[in-house]
């Protein structure tokens, strides 16, 4: 057990000038290969194996130390949704997002490490293009593409706070809960969102499957090729892992019923055809996917008014 009350993070601040990291684990609380990864760089640090000569890494090798205790993806709720600071928090999560929010805006990159429930090979989630538009301003595109692209794996998926956006108007207009919290337009609203709001940059690293005994590797091998890429450490920095396929989320698909169900055990990026069956609503009422794709997140134990499963299709933007 660790202590619920607090976050404890690692800092190391080398003695000329440069980037500011943040690395993150267990964001939710039954991902701990980032936690390990993170702890497995912080022995190096320790032992001199890895100098940081430059600029500042701060590690939070538990986000969320309720989930983490519990080993469950959550404490009272969502930490990675609607993350932002509250002067009048109501929930556990609140109280860790006064404490996380202030040090992610302190830094200007973040590297958040993640795991997922279904098999399946690690992948990086980025942001949007760059804009200027109200949903997520950013201007950090070919920064974050070069963090990407450097960070191991070679899927690549981007859209996130679009397609929220979009299922938070379709939860609005079926006024399921009115008012509740996950009809707020900021619920997409993760640690990548909120550092890119705050005028950073970073990207989020799945692992891989959260007990896959390689998840650990992979996210120790981004934070030195991230220390590395930044210049924080001299450490070799290995090329691309090109070639890469890029996935643009289309669509988030909620739960509306406990009898919603799939007509498969679907596993995250299986391909959808056009027109394909994926699922059977309680009503009776069949969901096809509209266009060819990908399944992605599929979460057969969501709860209704949640979110069930994302769709992808190939990204315009490739790295
Ligand atoms: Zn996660």
């Amino acid at each position: 057990m660790i202590s619920n009350g607090f976050l404890r993070a690692h800092q190391c601040v080398g003695l000329a000038p440069g980037a500011q990291l943040i690395v993150t684990g267990a964001v939710h609380g039954n991902e701990t290969a980032g936690t390990r990864g993170i702890r497995r760089v912080l022995a190096e640090i320790d032992g001199g194996e890895v100098e940081i000569v430059r600029g500042r890494v701060t590690f939070v090798p538990v986000c969320n130390p309720l989930a983490y205790n519990h080993v469950r993806r959550m404490g009272e709720r969502n930490l990675n949704r609607r993350l932002q600071p509250s002067a009048t928090p109501q929930d556990y999560e609140d109280r860790v997002a006064g404490a996380l929010c202030p040090l992610l805006a302190a830094h200007e990159v973040l590297l958040d490490l993640h795991s997922f429930r279904s098999p399946g090979r690690p992948f990086v989630m980025r942001g949007p293009a760059d804009n200027r538009g109200a949903l997520e301003p950013f201007a950090f595109e070919a920064a974050e593409a070069r963090l990407a692209m450097h960070a191991g794996p070679n899927r690549v998926v981007e859209g996130w706070m679009s397609a929220y956006a979009a299922g938070v108007a379709r939860r609005r207009s079926r006024a399921l809960t009115p008012g509740a919290v996950h009809e707020d337009p900021s619920y997409g609203v993760g640690t990548t969102e909120y550092m890119r709001a705050q005028g950073g940059y970073g990207i989020t690293l799945e692992c891989g499957q959260h007990d896959d005994p390689r998840a650990p590797d992979v996210a120790y091998t981004a934070i030195r090729q991230t220390l590395a890429l930044l210049g924080l450490a001299e450490l070799p920095l290995a090329p691309p892992a090109a070639p890469f396929e890029c996935l643009a989320l289309s669509e988030v698909v909620d739960r509306h019923a406990e009898g919603d169900r799939f007509v498969k055990a679907w596993t995250s990026f299986d391909p959808l055809a056009a027109g394909e069956l994926i699922a059977v609503r309680a009503d009776g009422s069949e969901v096809h996917a509209a266009q060819a794709g990908y399944i992605v997140f599929p979460d057969v134990s969501a709860l209704p008014g949640h979110e069930w499963f994302y769709l992808a299709q190939a990204s315009s933007r490739p790295l």
